[in-house]
């Protein structure tokens, strides 16, 4: 096949093409059009790269039979989008993320992401695994920050693909700060963060009328000081953790400290939106050792709200039992 049109319009055909272990050959520019090379090709992908000189390639495909398609050009390049990939399933990824995807040249993706469907998704592109596992970091932020940027300057659209939403401890605004300092366009797609979706997975409702008018989400990465915690048991509202798995013993604790509850209920949601998504309920001054065998990635919510979810028709038990009948 014969893809024609200038290198950068025609880029994303050439790679898709060539990924699908086409045989492809290149011409971009009218001037270096023959139409001896018709003879050698059963498909022409001419990519609308806006130079009115390819009008002939038309006539000559015709009058050699050969089949052409038309292609828009690739957007341009030397652009860099941070996108929330949302809190795993590829169908709770926006459709303004899907269109980063398909349009990119090059995506930097983690391991909580839609990963399965990347190919699919972003068709053609380079996809670089950056994904770290708590505590083991295989490319340091600001390697991955320089990456992006060496690509971008390349002429490349970058995709920097991320779980839930950029801005919800995903250092997308590092990110973003690091991309403006280096004169890289860039633009924010949100995603739904598992903060708010992966309770509701599981039956809870962050807020419920009555219940809970506010609800706080903690990064449980490193421990809360005193005053944190303090404050926070205080504000009377639903208590969201996300990374929380290895500190739940000091926030339990501490929680308990100022003066929360000890029957105040908890779940701990693993791998929400997953054929393997488990709810652990118990109460405050349980759930570390109901919770023992819990691991990341899970959130823990802290609140009446549990209990309501509960209530609701045990809603939480649904929707595992659902994501077992998934899985079997
Ligand atoms: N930016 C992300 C959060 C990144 S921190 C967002 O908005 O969702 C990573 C943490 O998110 C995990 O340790 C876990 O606490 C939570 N998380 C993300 N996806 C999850 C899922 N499908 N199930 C349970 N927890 C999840």
């Amino acid at each position: 096949m014969l893809i024609t049109g200038s290198a950068v319009a025609a880029r994303r055909a050439v790679r898709r093409y060539r990924a699908a272990a086409a045989d492809v050959r290149t011409v971009d520019c009218p001037a270096n059009f023959r139409t001896s090379v018709l003879d050698e090709v059963l498909l022409v992908v001419a990519v609308d790269d806006g130079d009115p000189g390819w009008a002939p390639l038309v006539q000559a495909c015709r009058l050699h039979s050969v089949l052409l398609v038309r292609e828009q050009a690739a957007s341009p390049g030397r652009h860099i989008a941070l996108v929330g990939g949302g809190p795993g399933p590829a169908d709770l990824l926006t459709v303004r993320g899907r269109g980063a995807l398909r349009e990119a040249d090059v995506v930097f993706y983690d391991r909580l992401e839609p990963v399965a469907d990347l190919a699919q998704l972003a068709p053609g592109a380079q996809l670089i695994d950056v994904g770290k596992t708590p505590g083991h970091h295989p490319v340091s932020q600001t390697e991955i920050q320089a990456q992006m940027i060496a690509s971008a300057r390349m002429g490349n659209r970058v995709v920097r693909l991320k779980g839930g939403d950029p801005y919800v401890f995903g250092r997308g605004g590092e990110e973003v700060a690091a991309c403006a300092e280096a004169g890289i366009p860039v633009t924010v797609v949100p995603g739904v963060s598992s903060a708010i979706s992966v309770p509701g997975a599981a039956g809870i409702p962050v807020t419920h009328r009555t219940v809970s008018h506010l609800f706080t989400v903690v990064s449980g990465h490193a421990p809360l000081t005193d005053p944190e915690l303090e404050h926070l048991a205080g504000l009377g509202g639903t208590i969201v953790v996300l990374m929380g798995i290895g500190t739940l013993p000091q926030l339990t604790n501490g929680l308990l400290q100022a003066g929360l509850r000890r029957d105040m209920p908890v779940a701990v949601v693993e791998r929400g939106f997953s054929p393997h998504q488990r709810t652990t309920i118990s109460d405050l001054s349980n759930i570390v050792s109901a919770a023992s065998k819990c691991s990341n990635p899970a959130v823990v919510v802290i609140g009446e709200v549990v209990a309501v979810g509960r209530a609701a028709g045990v809603q939480s038990e649904i929707a595992d039992l659902t994501a077992a009948m998934l899985r079997s």
